[in-house]
C-alpha cells in the first residue's frame, strides 16, 4: 500500500472540514484503495516490457522518445499514481553507473530525440545533479529533454533556485489536477520555471477532483492566464486500488467534448488513454467509443496498429 506523504504547504491548502476536499482526496490515504479490480496491475502501461538498459531506469516504448526515472521519490504521493509501486522514499536515485548506461543506449539509438525526465519527481534530486544529467544526455546526442513535475504544486519553495536547469529545458511539464493548486506561491515557482522553452500541464481526469465541465474549464483557464498550456488530460491507468478516481470513459468523452463549446482550441487538453501492456497512448475520440456486447472496448493501438480489449475498471 502506498504511503501516505503530503507536504505542510499542501496540507495547508485542504479543507480540514470538508470530507469531499478534492485537494485531500488526491493525497490522503483512502479506505478505498484496498479494493483491487482483477482488470487492474502494478504496471498498469507496460513499463516493464519496454525497459531499455539500466535497472529499468530507461522506458523506451516510442522510437523518437524515452523515458528516464531518474529517482522513485516526490515530495508528497498522490493516491491515484499509476507508477506507485516505485516509489518508495528509500530506494537510491539513478547513480553514475546506470546514467552511464542511459548515455551508452541513447547514443546508440539515434532515432531517440528527445529524453523525458521522470521518476519519482525529478525535482527530488539537487540542481547540480539535473545539470550533471541534463549535460550527460545533450552530449550523447539527445535534441530536447522534458522534464515532468508536481513540485510547483506541493512545494513551491523547491523551485527557488531551478532557473539554471529550466533554462536548459525545451519542456517542462507540470501536472495540475485543480484551480485550488494554483496558488500565489504556485505562480512564484512557474515564473522560476518559464526560463524552459515550453510550459505544459498534463493532469489525470478523477471522479471527485476534476470531474465537471465547470472545473475542467476552470483549471484549463487559470493555467492559460500564466502561460501554461493544458496539453493532456489522461483517463486513469489502472493501477491498482484507484477505480473510485475513474469515471465511464463516455462520461470522460462527454466532459471533454463539453469544453469544445466553452474554450479556445488552444485551451483544451486532449484525452488520452494509456493501453496495458506497452502499447502506447491513444487520443479518445470525441464522437465516443462502442463497447462489445461483453462490455469491453475495442481500442487500436496508434504505436504497433493492435486492435486491444479493454475492460473499463469502475
Ligand atoms: S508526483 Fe507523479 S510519480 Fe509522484 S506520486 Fe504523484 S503521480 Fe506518482
Amino acid at each position: 500500500m502506498l504511503v501516505e506523504k503530503v507536504t505542510p504547504y499542501y496540507r495547508s491548502l485542504i479543507n480540514e472540514g470538508d470530507r469531499n476536499d478534492p485537494l485531500a482526496a488526491m493525497v490522503l490515504f483512502s479506505e478505498r484503495e484496498r479494493d483491487v479490480r482483477p482488470e487492474e496491475s502494478p504496471d498498469p502501461i507496460g513499463d516493464v516490457a519496454c525497459q531499455a538498459c539500466a535497472n529499468g531506469r530507461l522506458i523506451h516504448r516510442y522510437p523518437d522518445r524515452a523515458l528516464l526515472l531518474v529517482t522513485n521519490r516526490c515530495p508528497a504521493h498522490c493516491r491515484f499514481c499509476f507508477r506507485r509501486e516505485r516509489l518508495d522514499t528509500s530506494a537510491p536515485d539513478i547513480d553514475d553507473q546506470e546514467l552511464n548506461d542511459v548515455v551508452e543506449y541513447v547514443g546508440q539509438h539515434k532515432e531517440i530525440r528527445e529524453v523525458i525526465l521522470s521518476g519519482g519527481d525529478p525535482l527530488s534530486l539537487p540542481d547540480g545533479r539535473l545539470l550533471g544529467i541534463i549535460y550527460k544526455l545533450r552530449n550523447a546526442g539527445v535534441v530536447s529533454i522534458r522534464l515532468h513535475t508536481r513540485y510547483p504544486a506541493y512545494d513551491p519553495d523547491r523551485c527557488r533556485t531551478i532557473g539554471r536547469v529550466a533554462e536548459r529545458l525545451d519542456a517542462i511539464v507540470v501536472h495540475i489536477a485543480h484551480q485550488r493548486e494554483i496558488t500565489t506561491e504556485f505562480r512564484g515557482a512557474i515564473a522560476r520555471l518559464r526560463a524552459a522553452r515550453f510550459l505544459l500541464n498534463q493532469c489525470v481526469l478523477l471522479k471527485g477532483v476534476n470531474d465537471s465541465v465547470e472545473e475542467l474549464a476552470a483549471l484549463s483557464l487559470s493555467l492559460v492566464d500564466i502561460g501554461i498550456l493544458p496539453y493532456y488530460l489522461h483517463y486513469p491507468d489502472l493501477a491498482p486500488g484507484i477505480s473510485h478516481f475513474r469515471v465511464p470513459i463516455n462520461e470522460a468523452i462527454r466532459l471533454v467534448r463539453a469544453l469544445h463549446g466553452k474554450l479556445a482550441g488552444y485551451a483544451i487538453p486532449r484525452l488520452v488513454l494509456d493501453i496495458p501492456g506497452g502499447k502506447g497512448k491513444i487520443l479518445l475520440p470525441l464522437t465516443g467509443v462502442e463497447h462489445t456486447e461483453s462490455g469491453t472496448l475495442l481500442l487500436t493501438s496508434s504505436l504497433t496498429g493492435e486492435i486491444v480489449e479493454y475492460r473499463e475498471s469502475l
